[in-house]
């Protein structure tokens, strides 16, 4: 039997080579993952980076996806998007081509080596949170608290809309 439908956010960003096509590129590649749905995903945003400042803005989106895969498959599924559209491990926090988070999965809580869901960042990053509140804005964390909530007291990354996306 296979497992349950779950509902999945992702997070995308980027800050190398042509940031917005490496967005589109993992988007589309979402839309085809075996056992996923895509349902929707945000306008593309602008940030400034939260690591090392010598390094370009990023953009950053979310993405919605239904799917039966279990948590570790599916990060094993944007590990491989990962490095298929180039991604090399430079410095923590550094600049990366594509960046790809488990941001929720249903309202589960995993903390094992490879995968801390929430996101550990989730509640400090307001490139994460606009986002996902556009394509949901009542979500809340798995202990209920609303990320709306946790938007209004997180540091500010200058975000703005990506201008050169349509
Ligand atoms: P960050 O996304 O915090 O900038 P990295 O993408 O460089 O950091 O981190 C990669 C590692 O984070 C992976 O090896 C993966 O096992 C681990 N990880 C833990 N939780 C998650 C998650 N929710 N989504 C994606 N990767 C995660
Ligand atoms: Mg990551």
């Amino acid at each position: 039997m296979k497992k349950s439908i779950s509902r999945v956010y992702i997070g995308l960003g980027s800050n190398l080579n042509n940031p917005a096509k490496q967005l589109e590129t993992a988007i589309a590649t979402l839309a085809k993952l075996p056992d996923c749905e895509l349902i929707s995903h945000s306008s593309f945003y602008s940030s400034r980076p939260v690591g090392p400042q010598d390094q370009p803005d990023f953009v950053n989106a979310a993405a919605q996806l239904n799917t039966r895969l279990y948590p570790e498959k599916l990060l094993e599924a944007l590990q491989l998007i990962e490095s298929e559209q180039g991604r090399i491990k430079k410095r923590h926090w550094g600049e990366r081509s594509i960046d790809l988070d488990i941001l929720l999965f249903d309202s589960l809580v995993i903390d094992t080596p490879n995968l801390t869901v929430p996101h550990k960042e989730i509640s400090n990053r307001d490139f994460v949170l606009k986002p996902l509140l556009e394509l949901n804005p009542t979500l809340t964390l798995p202990n209920g608290t609303n990320l709306q909530a946790l938007l209004q007291s997180c540091p500010d990354n200058q975000l703005h809309l990506y201008s050169g996306h349509s």
